[in-house]
């Protein structure tokens, strides 16, 4: 598990060639360098589901890929954990990726499939304590074969595990029984005993640990004795292969997790889309990394296996306990995984913010209109305030009035007297229908069952409005209905798309004049 630290990180892409495009597309042409991911900025704590989202070509899998290191960052610095790690090497950075494509090796089964990297691979040897190894009669550490294949008699043991001895101090051990449950007994009489294998500690001597309770490694050193360093200064450390029997146990820990078991001897081309990529989830699993990162893993499956797996990989995350960060360009996705989600656009984040801070509080337009469906209605208004009210004018020429301390506070050079230019945002279902307020000519009506939803058209507007009722109701095309907003869920944005509503609603009195 790893805390991860992304700053004033910039993606360059040099001389990126101008492409052959349609006429429709004139004007997005881009020649020369090519900077797909600007100023990124985030602090990600350690555990976190962070989810990147926005619309295609946005730059969150550029961001991901640099995070993995397969992608050169080309200004700014990444940490994983305290660790700068611009210039590691993806296999050393302890993260492991899912991507869209499962890329599991078809000719392997899921068992090989999801063992390959750890067969490959290699973990860190740690310092041993040699005088637990089981020894022979002169008191000398048996032989590894002996180790790994002899057995010795089992002891009896308390609930917490303690080995039981007699008077004398010498272990007590477990007889062996036949199925009525009487001792069996050889020729001269004597009790049989139950056999067990030798545990770690006797094979290969106990773990030491340091003081903070974990492993001691071993560090490689150089032929005068000095520990060797990296090129980030850090300890370089003796490694080792992992055992048959630890990548076995990895390899079913993981498939239970992942209700896999069944299917570990199967190959990929018998398997489900769902299947499949549990299989590719399990072998980033195994590896226990300290940052898992997925690419739109779930974009391959048909809805009702995304649902599934959604919250199977929300599931798993919380039983991992370890950083996870998704790229997905499905903002429903994104708010029902993230516990913080990164809302970017043509390389530059928009907003980092919780699920439900996005929805309540967007910082500007394009975070207003991405997240939440259906999307928010805009409406471009001239804003003026009039003693305790906003008047706000549309452009059919009609006003409505705001009460200033319904709403969120306003910024202040707003409320000048004089007359602004704003988009008002409103979610459809902070519209309401009612006897005054702004005019709206019914285009079509949709009747989903226990709510309604009106497609409205506004006179002198181009865009289309739509007003969401938790009731059943019947309009027809061409009815003019009154509407009016929710004071206090509305949102505001200036003429550069940012908010001018702060997150607190405003109090009496709390406007200079
Ligand atoms: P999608 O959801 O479509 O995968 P994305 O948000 O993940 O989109 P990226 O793949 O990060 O987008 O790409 C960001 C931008 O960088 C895009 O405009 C893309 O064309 C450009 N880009 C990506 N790789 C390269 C490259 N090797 N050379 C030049 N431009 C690139």
């Amino acid at each position: 598990m790893a805390n991860l630290s992304l700053r004033q990180i910039y993606k360059v892409y040099k001389g990126a060639k101008k492409k052959k495009i349609k006429k429709s597309e004139a004007g997005k042409v881009r020649s020369g360098d090519f900077t797909a991911v600007q100023d990124f900025n985030m602090e990600i704590e350690d555990g976190e589901f962070i989810v990147f989202v926005g619309p295609s070509g946005c730059g969150k899998s550029t961001t991901l890929r640099m995070i993995a290191g397969l992608e050169e960052i080309t200004s700014g610095e990444l940490y994983i954990g305290d660790t700068l790690v611009n210039d590691v090497e993806p296999k050393d950075r302890d993260i492991a990726m899912v991507f869209q494509s499962y890329a599991l090796y078809p000719h392997m089964t899921a068992y090989q499939n999801i063992s390959f990297g750890l067969k490959i691979g290699k973990t860190p040897a740690v310092e041993r304590d040699k005088s637990t190894l089981v020894k022979d009669k002169k008191g000398k550490p048996k032989f590894i074969l002996f180790r790994l294949f002899g057995k010795t008699l089992k002891e009896q043991t308390d609930e917490d595990g303690n080995i039981l001895t007699d008077a004398d101090g010498n272990p007590l051990y477990v007889v062996k029984r036949n199925k009525a449950g009487e001792e069996i007994k050889n020729k001269k009489g004597e009790p049989v005993f139950e056999k067990r294998g030798y545990n770690d500690d006797e094979k290969y001597g106990a773990i030491i640990k340091g003081e903070d309770g974990k492993p001691v490694l071993i560090a490689k050193k150089d032929k005068d004795g000095n520990i060797k360093l990296d090129k980030t200064g850090k300890p370089v450390f003796k490694m080792r292969k992992w055992t048959k029997q630890e990548i076995d146990a990895k390899v079913r820990w993981a498939a239970k997790v992942l209700g896999v078991e069944d299917l570990l001897q199967s190959k990929p081309a018998a398997m489900s889309g769902g299947q499949r990529q549990r299989i590719a989830l399990g072998r980033a699993m195994v590896r226990e990394p300290k940052v898992f990162l997925l690419d739109e893993p779930l974009s391959n499956l048909d809805a009702k296996l995304r649902t599934t797996m959604r919250s199977e990989i929300v599931n798993l995350h919380e039983s991992l306990k370890a950083t996870f960060i998704y790229v997905t360009h499905d903002q429903v996705e994104a708010m029902t995984m993230g516990t913080r989600i990164v809302v970017m656009k043509l390389g530059i984040v928009q907003q980092i913010d919780t699920p439900t801070n996005l929805f309540d509080y967007p910082e500007n337009k394009f975070v207003a209109g991405f997240i939440g469906t259906p999307q928010m209605n805009f409406f471009d208004v001239k804003a003026k305030r009039v003693k305790d009210n906003l008047a706000l004018t549309f452009a059919n020429g009609e006003s409505i009035s705001l009460d200033l301390y319904k709403m969120r506070k306003i910024r202040e050079d707003l409320l000048d007297g004089q007359e602004h230019s704003l988009v008002l945002g409103v979610r459809g279902e902070h519209i309401n229908v009612s006897e005054k307020g702004l005019t709206l000519s019914i285009n079509i009506t949709e009747l989903l069952g226990s709510e309604t939803h009106l497609f409205a058209e506004l006179e002198g507007a181009e865009t289309k409005y739509i007003i969401c009722l938790k009731d059943r109701a019947v309009y027809y095309k061409g009815d003019k209905i009154k509407v009016s907003f929710n004071e206090s869920k509305i949102h505001l944005f200036d003429t550069d798309d940012k908010s001018v509503l702060d997150r607190e609603t405003a109090q009496q009195g709390c406007y200079n004049n």
